[in-house]
């Protein structure tokens, strides 16, 4: 039984960490932020060490960590925790694959301890009033548009250009994790990807996909995007025109808005994570990744300009 607050380690102290994950833990009585690992990074007033091993060696009362690094280095990381007893939050996307997050599932189960594949952008204000009306309603079409800065947004981002950091599935993969919680079950029937021809990961996706009733649903993903942002879903009725927008935190029927709140993304990832914590469960959710991995699959290659910073 994990004691209140909660002792929580925090590893990969980047971006999201300072912007996102500290603020939250701070106004969170759930949990007391015990230690920090991170080969550069450092958070105040707490012990800090140099790699999640050397934490779990010196902090044997750690009861919980949470795993912020790039994806593709996050599954050994995760392993050594699990192995150690401790529950797991994953930041998103949970994993380089699919089948190493499976595996991880089951360590968790095996070392009696929750891991959870933490998607933030489900917890935007209005995506549930959006699943909500979905499900009360008859979708003829839908169309995923994310269309972003990557200049702006990811600034001198190496990884997220490497293999396994997703390129623009970094970000739209938050679109496919509201989409897979609102939108009925689908799958991907084509996909083209664009490659600039210095990178190894995607600056643009073009992706079809076919709900199990039939309806098409469109994604286009775009990192070059200067001027306004575009993170938006818009599904089509037999109640009128749906229009989720600003990545889930504002949703209207037929131009009239019916949600407009501040968003309180990571707080609530935090409740949740507690609440599994406590409840002995996990919370993985692979769909997101598994589409992800299923437009790499079946999409055709493109190469476009070469991108530079
Ligand atoms: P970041 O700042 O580039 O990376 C986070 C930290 O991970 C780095 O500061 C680094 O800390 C550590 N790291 C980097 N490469 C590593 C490696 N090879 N091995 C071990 N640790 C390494 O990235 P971020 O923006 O925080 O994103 C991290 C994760 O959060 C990604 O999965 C991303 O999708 C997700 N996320 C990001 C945002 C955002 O707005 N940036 C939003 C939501 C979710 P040290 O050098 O100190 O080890």
């Amino acid at each position: 039984m994990a004691s209140n607050p909660i002792k929580l380690g925090i590893v990969g102290v980047g971006k999201i960490v300072r912007d996102q994950h500290l603020p939250a833990l701070a106004k969170d009585s759930n949990y007391k932020l015990v230690a920090a690992a991170s080969r550069h990074g450092k958070v105040d007033s707490i012990p800090n060490y140099p790699s999640i091993e050397a934490m779990l060696a010196a902090e044997p009362g750690l009861e919980a960590v949470s795993l912020c690094m790039p994806p593709q280095f996050r599954h050994d990381a995760a392993r050594a925790a699990l192995e150690a007893k401790k529950h797991v939050f994953l930041e998103k996307p949970p994993g380089a694959t699919v089948s190493e997050v499976e595996g991880l599932k089951n360590l968790a189960r095996e070392n009696g301890v929750s891991l959870f594949a933490s998607w933030h952008s489900r917890y935007a204000p209005a995506v549930e009033a959006a699943r909500a009306f979905l499900a009360s309603a008859r979708i003829e079409t839908a169309a995923i548009i994310w269309k972003e800065d990557v200049r702006r947004w990811h600034p001198n981002q190496e990884w997220i250009w490497e293999p396994g950091g997703f390129g623009v599935f970094d970000p739209g993969i938050n679109a496919l994790s509201i989409a897979t919680y609102i939108l009925p079950p689908m799958f991907i029937t084509s996909a083209v990807l664009d490659f600039p021809e210095n990178r190894a990961s995607p600056v643009a996706a073009h992706v079809v996909f076919r709900t199990s009733a039939g309806v098409p649903v469109t994604m286009e993903l775009d990192w070059l995007q200067t001027g306004p942002q575009s993170w938006d879903i818009v599904a089509e009725t037999d109640k009128g025109r749906m229009e989720l927008s600003s990545g889930g935190a504002k949703l209207a029927i037929d131009g009239r808005p019916l949600q407009d709140e501040p968003e309180a993304e990571y707080p609530m990832l935090y409740r949740r994570f507690a609440e599994i914590v406590r409840a002995g469960i996990s919370d993985v959710d692979l769909a997101p990744l598994q589409h992800v991995a299923d437009a790499f699959m079946l999409g055709k290659r493109n190469v476009v300009e070469a991108f530079f910073d």
